[in-house]
């Protein structure tokens, strides 16, 4: 049976994902006493519970597991440990005194005093209005999360004949999804000259059901007034305009969208949460900490993940950080090294580093490039002239994150370094 709440709590993280969930676990694991986890779901897991395909786990488990077993896992140790949770509860406000603002279904509104936050709302997916496309506005036009979620978990299909906007992983795996309950599926169009996914999706959901994806296509308009009829497909050229002659009309009942993931971080800058411009996530250092003291994040609110063992790994450091914080016992005199973006490199993650976190633990950058480069590319961290760590890669694309994790053995390199520069180029 559910405790009655608290007023106080040492760490009270906000989204029981994945994210949330590894992040709670830490903290109670680190020593917080007591820890509270507030979703506005009705159950713990996030979105993970809509995604039952397997994929799940092969770093944390060595196992390929569905989504909803993923996260299963982590609510059992969660409840194990005694972490406290509050669903159907949303909340509205944080403030920079981690004052914690939320309402509810079976509580009401109640105010909530937090030694530490982790803010691990997630994401949600970019739509019609923030893609403008043209035409009617007849119904048969969805995200492809929403489409899973009706199809995965309410049992519904939102149409017959698909076509999918956007090679983004979740369109991917709509249209294998799709396929499997008997629709068609008749084209993937992409506005950019490469996937925006990963390749293993576009292996498994497209090539293995010959879907056919297109590069360099849009949606130029919508057809149909009560219900979508077709859509009007146009190649674009390097500057997204449209080829005149390239024109097809599609016909289709559906039109799914997968154009992007946005972080969810309206809260946070309620909070007072910086965020960088290039992830829509909050400017973090090693342990995920904020600029504001005491709120750490976690998971896709910081920026998109492609693999959901990154989100929990991530969940994991900002948990026992906020612990610490909370206990009174992390490093409050930390020199900072900022990291930076150089050559081929959108952006990097973790955005500053305590070098004395490398006498203890190894610390992961992770980037994401802004080309594809399909040969063999080195990744590198540079002081200047200073070469301080480097990896091979296959290739690099911008739709797999790229990582390379610096180690005690870097320790006097990184605390001698005025900053960080990350490039990817051909070796
Ligand atoms: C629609 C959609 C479909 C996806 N499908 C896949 C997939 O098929 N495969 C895959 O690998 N990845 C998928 N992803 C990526 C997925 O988000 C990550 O793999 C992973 O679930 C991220 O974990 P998280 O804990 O950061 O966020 P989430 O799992 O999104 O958890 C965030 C939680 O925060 C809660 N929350 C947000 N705001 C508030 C608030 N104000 N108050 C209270 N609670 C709040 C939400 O209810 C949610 O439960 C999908 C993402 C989206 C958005």
């Amino acid at each position: 049976m559910a405790k009655p709440l608290k007023s106080h709590y040492d760490v009270v993280v906000i989204g029981a994902g994945p994210g949330g969930l590894a992040a709670a676990i830490s903290a109670k694991k680190t020593g917080a006493d007591d820890v509270l986890m507030i979703d506005r779901d009705p159950e713990l897991g996030g979105i993970l519970l809509q995604c039952i395909h397997n994929g799940f786990g092969v770093e944390t488990f060595k196992e390929d597991l569905p989504g909803p077993s993923y996260a299963q896992r982590f609510i059992n140790e969660a409840q194990s440990v005694g972490i406290e949770y509050l669903l159907d509860a949303m909340v509205l406000d944080v403030t920079p005194g981690r004052k914690i603002y939320v309402s509810g279904a079976r509580g009401g509104f109640r105010e909530l005093q937090a030694r530490a936050i982790v803010i691990a709302m997630g994401c949600r997916e970019r739509t019609r209005a923030q893609i403008r496309i043209p035409g009617p506005r007849p119904a048969g036009v969805y995200t492809a999360g929403l489409a899973q979620r009706w199809v995965n978990v309410e049992g519904y299909m939102p149409g017959e004949r698909f076509v999918i906007l956007g090679s983004g992983d979740i369109g991917m795996i709509m249209a294998r999804r799709l396929t499997f309950e008997g629709a068609k599926v008749e084209r993937v169009l992409e506005v950019m000259p490469y996937l925006t996914g990963l390749s293993r999706n576009y292996v498994q959901c497209l090539m293995d059901f010959d879907i056919p994806l297109q590069l360099r296509h849009t949606v130029k308009r919508i057809i149909g007034n009560d219900r979508v009829e077709a859509v009007e497909a146009v190649q674009v050229d390097e500057r997204w305009q449209s080829v005149p002659g390239t024109e097809e009309i599609i016909p289709c009942d559906t039109l799914l969208l997968s154009v992007g993931l946005i972080p969810e971080n309206e809260l946070s800058q309620k909070a007072g949460v910086v965020l960088d411009p290039v992830t829509n996530g909050p400017f973090v250092d090693d342990g995920f900490a904020t600029n504001i003291p005491g709120v750490f994040a976690a998971g896709n609110v910081v920026h998109v993940y492609d693999l959901v063992d990154w989100v929990t790994q991530a969940g994991l450091t900002a948990g026992r950080r906020a612990a610490m914080f909370a206990k009174g016992s992390c490093n409050k005199k930390a020199v900072m090294v900022p990291t930076a973006a150089g050559r081929n490199v959108r952006y990097v993650v973790p955005h500053k580093l305590d070098p004395e976190t490398l006498t203890q633990d190894a610390i992961t950058l992770q980037m994401r490039v802004t080309q594809p480069m399909e040969e063999a590319v080195q990744v590198r961290i540079t002081d200047g002239d200073t070469l301080i760590a480097k990896k091979r890669e296959r290739y690099a694309r911008p739709g797999e994150m790229v990582s390379l994790t610096l180690r005690g053995q870097e320790y006097d390199a990184v605390r001698n370094a005025k900053k960080l520069v990350v490039s990817v180029a051909p070796v």
